[in-house]
């Protein structure tokens, strides 16, 4: 005998899959909640207007959307791998296997429309009409680079998770960027103060698919914070350890190769590099491609020869992974590096990811003045030596 219908609640279950949650719904925050074994809600996440989130959980678990504000229920989905979109009209879709949500264009009067500005591999680059072609394009160029010679499936499996390069324009902050959002206001974990103040550029993560680096770096301008290195590399090795090895074993190799490079006394255990496994492969990765002069963070591993020679064992993964081709992003780059001796100047204490910034000081907009020269790619360099650079819109 039953007494009415059961409670949905999450049964103990082996089969894992992956919820894509879409919001595309205008004005509305939605909460991503786990109806437990004990059918009780728990929050995984706020899904902001405009922003989806990978959702890793097992098809026998219900997963509901509800309004932050109301609390009314939006969707309630409980199945196998599927995504699940909060759509514009006010209506729900569900479809099975991840799919990319269509990009609602966002425009602001101060930097245009936020949209698809270019491509690689796959992997859209977005940003402001306010960000310089050159930027995306210098995106773009990055992204195949690194992933020239790597792994199809990586590649395969980077484009599943959806993920996504975007830029933050020189005079915008991080949280300017829809996907981040939800960021603005929230502190670092790690003392730099709030999102846009301690970073300029975040690593693609399955929650978060979208990776980010500020304009000033791609173009290598004399204002940018991180001008001793490159963040797109950095934050993008992220994404590829996140989004593209993803419940693959080589992403529990990275774990071994840290462990063990902890253990060996090869490198300075305050470093940077040596925080966790996700910096170790993200600064591994700039090593990689000689995208860094600093010697602080990583224990003087700024260079491949010099992590072949450290860590032959990282080496051997990043082969696996990036391949061991010929592109050094000095080759290609708008502009030189500063000279390293400079780094020494800057605020390097805390290298946490909010503070990775070094010079870390808030970034105020505008951070660079506006120029009116069009300009084209083969004028790139010319336009950073002139350490100015034209934002359209802006
Ligand atoms: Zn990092």
């Amino acid at each position: 005998m039953t007494k009415g219908r059961a409670k949905k609640r999450s049964r103990n279950s082996e089969a894992p899959c992956i919820l894509r949650f879409c919001n595309n719904r205008e004005g509305v925050t939605a909460r991503v909640l786990w109806v437990d074994f004990s059918g009780k809600e728990k929050e995984y996440a706020r899904l902001d207007e405009l922003c989806y989130y990978n959702q890793d959980t097992y098809v026998n678990h219900p997963w509901r959307l509800r309004d932050a504000a109301s609390g009314d229920l939006l969707a309630e989905y409980v199945g196998p791998t599927a995504t699940i979109t909060l759509q514009h009209d006010g209506s729900t879709h569900i479809e099975p296997g991840l799919h990319r949500p269509p990009l609602v264009e966002v425009s602001d009067p101060r930097w245009g429309t936020y949209r698809q500005r270019g491509e690689a591999l796959g992997i859209p680059i977005l940003a402001f009409d306010c960000v310089c072609q050159e930027a995306v394009e210098t995106a773009a160029h990055i992204v195949l680079s690194m992933l020239a010679d790597a792994d199809g499936s990586i590649v395969e499996s980077m484009v599943e998770a959806g993920a996504e390069v975007a830029i933050i324009g020189c005079n915008q902050v991080t949280t300017d960027l829809p996907m981040y959002r939800h960021l603005r206001g929230v502190d670092c974990e790690n003392g730099g103060g709030d999102y846009d103040k301690a970073t300029r550029g975040l690593g693609g993560n399955p929650g978060n698919p979208v990776t980010s680096c500020g304009e000033e770096n791609l173009l290598m301008l004399p204002e940018d914070r991180y001008r001793y290195e490159n963040i797109l590399i950095h934050e993008f090795g992220h994404a590829v350890m996140d989004l593209g090895l993803h419940d693959k074993p080589l992403q529990e190799s990275i774990v071994d190769a840290y462990q063990a490079a902890h253990a060996s006394g090869r490198y300075d255990l305050s470093c940077y590099m040596m925080e966790n496994e996700s910096e170790y492969w993200a600064e591994g990765t700039q090593a990689w491609f000689d995208a860094t002069v600093r010697e602080d963070v990583t224990s003087g591993v700024n260079t491949r020869h010099k992590l072949q020679e450290r860590d032959p064992k990282l080496a051997e993964l990043m082969t696996l992974v990036y391949g061991d081709g010929d592109w050094r992003y000095p080759q290609t780059a708008p502009h030189k590096f500063a000279p390293c001796e400079e780094s020494s100047e800057r605020q390097h204490g805390q290298q946490a990811e909010s503070s990775r910034s070094g010079a870390g000081a808030a970034m105020q907009r505008p951070m660079v003045q506006v120029v009116a020269a069009q300009h084209g790619k083969a004028a790139a360099a010319a336009v950073a030596a002139a350490s100015w650079l034209q934002c359209h819109g802006a």
